[in-house]
């Protein structure tokens, strides 16, 4: 069986030209911010070399003013001469900016909140005195030699007018991208498709993407913002991120790669990277998380093992190796002949039908007690079913 994916004819009926689209991957900051997660350097390190295996164009390595420690993991991150580019966060003061300056990095993300509600709560500065700042900050990173990206926090809440004079003054002022920031994951792939045209018919600079999956929706925005023209997709490994966490990197990519035909990143280290990233934040991803769950090309059903065993496109999207993970046969309630026939013979048995209608029925006898086997436990029950109806014929007369 080839691997390969099936094409998403419908992409055919919408034009979009995806081919500008560039990833900026968050793990290491935003992802960080996940409750309880901190990476040392050394893990930074690591993540951020898988990242680049992969071929993000953009690593946001951490938020440098935080700590010392940040500082000197950021600094490693930024050392190590990747083909990425290293972007750090910043609030829209000088010493944050000096932080940046201090890791070698390229680009600084810099932040500052627009809506009403970060404005009057979190600011305590009127919309003149918030473009002021914003725009002092952006002054100072520009004279330094940064690439900067105007993020006005908590865009998609902000009053639309407000935020389209920000995004200006941002241009005018030498800002080399805009952001769209769904600070608390408020939008919708239509909602979003609208905004993301506002801001292109209001500056001529890329746009960034960045969003939050409070409403389960941060991997279908970002796409639908890359739909609409946007530039640059901000990502995580397993969609970790404060709170509910942000668009998931796998699944982003494997949406350009299947619905847009984007070809150029390394998707077969994505099961890996998924892997070390849970090991490193402590955060397991759920068993039937898209792309690199662990039950992801896991099949039970009798019907679709038997559809899969003569074409493996008719009950999966795209094949396991494209993301480095690994078709998986599992016995249970569902179960049919074929699939215990072909996965016992990949152990070494052939069974015969009446073999095989004895070993199905302790299967779902199993499998009533919640309990569903992998193929290195079907051996088990083939040994302890068969060994003990044998025996039982040789005492019957
Ligand atoms: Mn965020």
């Amino acid at each position: 069986m080839m691997p390969g994916y099936s094409k998403n004819e419908w992409t055919k009926y919408i034009s979009t030209g995806l081919s500008e689209i560039e990833i900026c991957d968050v793990t290491l900051r935003d992802g960080e911010q996940t409750p309880g997660v901190a990476f040392p350097k050394e893990e930074k390190i690591d993540i951020a070399r898988m990242l680049d295996e992969v071929g993000v164009e953009i690593i946001e390595a951490g938020f440098p003013a935080t700590s010392q420690q940040e500082k000197e993991s950021v600094k490693a991150v930024a050392s190590l001469g990747l083909n990425a580019k290293i972007c750090c966060l910043s609030r829209a003061v000088k010493g944050d900016i000096d932080a940046v300056l201090d890791c070698d990095a390229d680009m600084v993300g810099l932040f500052i909140g627009t809506s009403d509600l970060h404005m009057k709560y979190k600011h305590k500065k009127t919309p003149d005195e918030i473009i002021a700042c914003a725009i002092e900050a952006l002054e100072y990173a520009k004279r330094h030699g940064l690439i900067v990206r105007f993020s006005p926090e908590d865009s998609t809440r902000t009053n639309l007018d407000f935020l389209k004079r920000f995004y200006k003054a941002g241009e005018e002022a030498g800002a080399d991208y805009v952001s769209v920031v769904d600070t608390v994951g408020i939008m919708t792939p239509a909602t979003m498709k609208f905004m993301v045209g506002e801001v292109r018919s209001t500056v001529g600079l890329p746009i960034c993407i960045h969003c939050h999956d409070d409403l389960g929706m941060a991997v279908a925005n970002t796409i639908a913002a890359a739909e609409a023209g946007a530039k640059q997709l901000h990502t995580t490994t397993n969609g970790i991120g404060e709170r509910a966490g942000n668009a998931a990197l796998e699944e982003v990519l494997m949406n350009l790669r299947i619905q847009h035909g984007i070809a150029r990143y390394d998707t077969t280290k994505l099961t890996e990277l998924s892997r070390m990233v849970q090991r490193y934040s402590g955060i397991p991803v759920a068993k039937n998380k898209a792309i690199v769950g662990e039950h992801a090309f896991a099949h039970e059903s009798g019907i679709h093992i038997a559809a899969l065993l003569e074409n493996d496109r008719t009950y999966e999207v795209f094949s396991p190796e494209m993301v480095g993970g690994t078709r998986e046969f599992i016995l249970g309630k569902h179960s049919g002949g074929k699939a215990l026939c072909y996965m016992a013979r990949q152990l070494g048995y052939t069974l015969s039908e009446a073999e095989t209608n004895q070993v199905l029925c302790e299967i779902k006898r199993l499998s009533e007690c919640k309990k569903s086997l992998r193929r290195e436990e079907l051996r088990d029950v083939i040994e302890h079913t068969l060994g003990s109806s044998r025996a039982t014929e040789a005492t019957t007369p």
